[in-house]
Order: C-alpha cells, then structure tokens, then sequence
C-alpha cells in the first residue's frame, strides 16, 4: 500500500498491463486464438513470478517448486470442472476432503481428543481459505451458545494480534469482538488480562499458533484452562503455522503445545494453502466433536429449487481444489513437511541471527520461521524504504511500528540469500541513521492509523484504492 511509484517513469503499481495489453470494457466481439491469449497471460506470470523467485519477498508464495506446481496443475486440471457440492455425482471429492480432514486432523494431535474427557472425535470442513474457516468458527459459536445457552449478544475475546478475519467474521455474524492488548517485552497476550473480558456473553476465546504479525504463539495451555474453566469455546488458529508448527516440533525445535493436546481447543484454522503447499484457495476447520459441526451446516429443506444444504458459506466450489490439496499432502508426505521445514528454518535462523547482530534493533519474542523486529532508536520504516531498493519485501507492522519476514521455501532455494540479507540489512540500517528525523516513505499510511480520525482516513484511502482496482 505505501509503496510510492519511483523512478523516471512513474508506474502505476495496480495497472501495469493497462496500454501494453488490450483492455476489455466488454466482452469482445469475436473470442480471441487461444494460443494468443496464453501468450498474453504466460507474460504477465513471466513478470510477477519473478519477484517471490528472488526469495527476498516475505510470504506469499508458499512452495518453489516448478514440478511440484506443474503437479498440482495436472491434478487440478482432472477435476477442475466439478463442483465440491455435488458430493453425488462426483465421489472423488467426498474422498479428497474426507481424507484431507482426517490427515490434518491427526497432523494436529486429533487423536488426543479420544482420551480427553469427555472425549472428543476430531471432524471439520474443507473450506476456501483461511478467513472462512474463521468465519465458521465464529458462526459455530454464536449459533452453539443461542441455542445451548440462550446467549444473544455474542462476544468472543481474543488477543489483538488475531487476525483480521475474526474482525470481519464479527461484523459479518454479529458478535462482538473484544481485544486484549499484547505485552512488551515478549508481545503474548496475558492470560489474565484475557480471563478480565471474559462475561456472560462471552461464547468463546482465541488464541494464535502463530499469528500473523509476529509469528508467536499465544500462551495456549494458559487459554486452554480458562476456557474450560468458562465452559466456552478455544479455537487456535493455526492458519499461518498450522500447517508447519508440527513438523518444526518434529524437526526438534521447541515448540509449546499448540493444537488438540491442549484439552481446551475446541476448533482449529491450518491453511493448506499456505505451508500445505497446496494451491491458493483451500483450508481446513476442525472442530473437536461432530456436534459442533452440526452449528456450521446450512440446510433449507423447502425450496422450490429443490432439498439445498451446504455445509460451509460457499455454494459451489472448484473440485480442481480439492483434489489438488489432497495431492499435495500425499505426494509431498511426512518426509516432504518435514524436509521443508527443516529448510525454513534454517534460513529463517539466518535471519534472525542477522537482526540480532544489529545492536540498535529487537527481535520480537521467541520466533520460529517468521521473524519480526522493531526499535527504539531507529525508525524501522528507513530500513524498509532501503531494503525495498535491494528488492527486499518485508511486511510493515504498527503499533508499535516494526517489520516481518516470513520464510517460506523460495527463500531457501537461493545460495547465500542469509548472507545477502545481512549485508543489505546493515546498510539499511545505516541508511535509517542518516535519515533519521526525515520522513520515511514507507509510513505515510502507518503513520495514520491508530486514532479515529487517523483509521478513517486510512479507511477512506484503502477503499478508495478498491474502487480503483475495479475501475478498467
Ligand atoms: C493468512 C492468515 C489468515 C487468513 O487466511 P486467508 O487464507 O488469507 O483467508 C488467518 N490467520 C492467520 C494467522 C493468517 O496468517
């Protein structure tokens, strides 16, 4: 967002293709030679492949490998016709998510619900991404406590750091969302601070393995008990680290209990399209009893359309989805997470150790494969205006101002890219004390935010900049 076009030519970052390509207002009159237009497309890929190919752009692309992209486009192409809702006609895909549910649900220590009392039986849903996996959660909850509890005013507490999506899924739903600051010096949330929110209305609590601004995990075992002492929902969401956490667990690294060990998580978010290396738009929400699935299903019996039901917000879907996720946790197995994370790690130790050479900036709390850091002497955004000369991408945090960089795999297929990062992060930094007092570029939006005036003007730019991606 706070990138400012630079250079002689002043490019506009959301039109690129616009005068270069023909743009279309309507349907055309005669289709176009389809070999023409996959010339025109391989281009626009050629260019955009090339940035996250660099490995210096934080996230993202998840996977790097070209075979194992190619793989999950033969087995997308299959089935990319069918629709997940016709369970019916298409059996494949009752097997694709039955399977991709059960292997995600014993990834994350399912059967540890069997032996928890009283004893839980590990279910969920296929769904398109990670937000709508929250947004069921949240949609579980407020529907379980009307009609458990007669509860009609909704409120779930969760940790600031949470993401967005339960933001969304709140203003969607109707529930309240009560945030609870995080504490320097480790950012985690404080349990008791946690425990203070929670009322009569309150349905559930989150918690993060790990969350989106600093990679951390929030104090789970901690939130596990107060939410068993409450009698109210837990769900962890594993979006960003569901999907990883356990293999660099099984890698060695310490990593606290984050999944359905902890008796309290009653549901859980893990992205297949993020460290399950699968395709974009695939996710996974686990519930810890069949019972609370039951609260997600939508089903209207008469309609003059026919018996319709659908068991998650979405009506039809791409099979194509389906059976590539299920593909890639097949053919990339135990073995294949677990090599990967190895890898992450090891260069996001890299970056770490990096950051951690520089006196003047703060490695924020105990990272795993996302690092995030801040200071109090420097302004961090210099850093970011420098790295993005050298290509870097990190993500801009705020409040307190601070930057990511998450690894996924494209950055450990360069050679010496640790290396490269260091060097250009200590010239960053030297850049951010010359500049110091000035401005940097990178803030002109982070500065705003914060304030009520500040967050609406940010909300009258952001959707402004919608408006204008929209416009041809
Ligand atoms: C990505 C992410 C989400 C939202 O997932 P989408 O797939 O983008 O909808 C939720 N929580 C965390 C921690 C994430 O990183």
């Amino acid at each position: 967002m706070s990138d400012k076009p630079t250079g002689e030519k002043p490019k506009d970052p959301f039109k690129p293709y616009k005068g270069r390509f023909e743009t279309y207002g309507r349907i055309p009159e005669k289709g176009r030679q389809p070999d023409d237009i996959i010339e025109e497309l391989s281009v626009m890929a050629k260019e955009e492949d090339a940035a996250w190919k660099s490995g210096k752009i934080s996230g993202t692309y998840y996977h790097a490998g070209e075979a194992h992209r190619a793989f999950l486009n033969k087995t997308f192409s299959f089935f990319s016709h069918i629709n997940t809702i016709q369970f019916d006609l298409c059996p494949s895909m009752a097997r694709f998510e039955s399977e991709i549910i059960s292997m995600t649900a014993a990834m994350l220590h399912g059967d540890a619900a069997k032996d928890q009392h009283p004893p839980g039986e590990v279910c969920g849903t296929v769904t398109s991404g990670g937000s709508e996996s929250i947004a069921m959660a949240v949609k579980v909850y407020r529907d379980q406590a009307r009609a458990e509890k007669g509860i009609m005013a909704p409120e779930i507490v969760m940790p600031k750091t949470a993401h967005p999506a339960f933001n969304k899924a709140g203003e969607y739903f109707g529930v309240k969302m009560v945030t609870v600051p995080v504490d320097l010096p480790d950012f985690r949330v404080d349990p008791k601070a946690v425990a203070a929110k929670i009322n009569a209305n309150t349905v559930a609590v989150v918690g993060s393995a790990g969350n989106y601004p600093y990679g951390l995990i929030d104090p789970l075992e901690e939130l596990s008990e107060l939410a068993l002492h409450h009698d109210i929902g837990f769900h962890v969401d594993g979006c960003l680290g569901g999907f990883i956490l356990p293999w660099i667990e099984k890698a060695g690294y310490p990593v606290p209990p984050f999944d359905f060990r902890l008796p309290g998580v009653t549901s859980m978010s893990a992205d297949t399209h993020k460290f399950g290396y699968a395709l974009k738009g695939t996710s996974v929400v686990l519930y810890r009893h069949p019972d609370l699935r039951r609260y997600q299903y939508f089903t209207f019996p008469d309609w003059p359309g026919g018996i319709y039901a659908s068991p998650t917000s979405a009506g039809s879907r791409s099979g194509g989805l389906s059976a590539a996720t299920w593909s890639s946790m097949v053919s990339l197995g135990e073995s294949g997470y677990l090599a990967a994370a190895r890898e992450i790690m090891r260069v996001a130790r890299e970056i770490r150790g990096a950051i951690e050479s520089i006196e003047e900036l703060i490695v924020i709390g105990e990272p795993t494969f996302l690092v995030s850091f801040r200071s109090e002497i420097l302004d961090v955004f210099h850093i970011n205006d420098f790295m993005k000369t050298k290509g870097w991408r990190f993500n801009c945090l705020q409040l307190p101002p601070a930057l990511h960089f998450c690894v996924t795999l494209p950055q450990t297929r360069v050679t010496g890219l640790g290396e490269q990062f260091k060097d250009d992060l200590a010239e960053g930094v030297s850049y951010a004390k010359q500049n110091a007092g000035t401005p940097a570029q990178s803030s002109a939006l982070y500065g705003l935010a914060g304030t009520v005036d500040g967050n609406q003007q940010v909300t009258e730019l952001l959707c402004g900049v919608f408006d204008y991606m929209y416009s041809i």
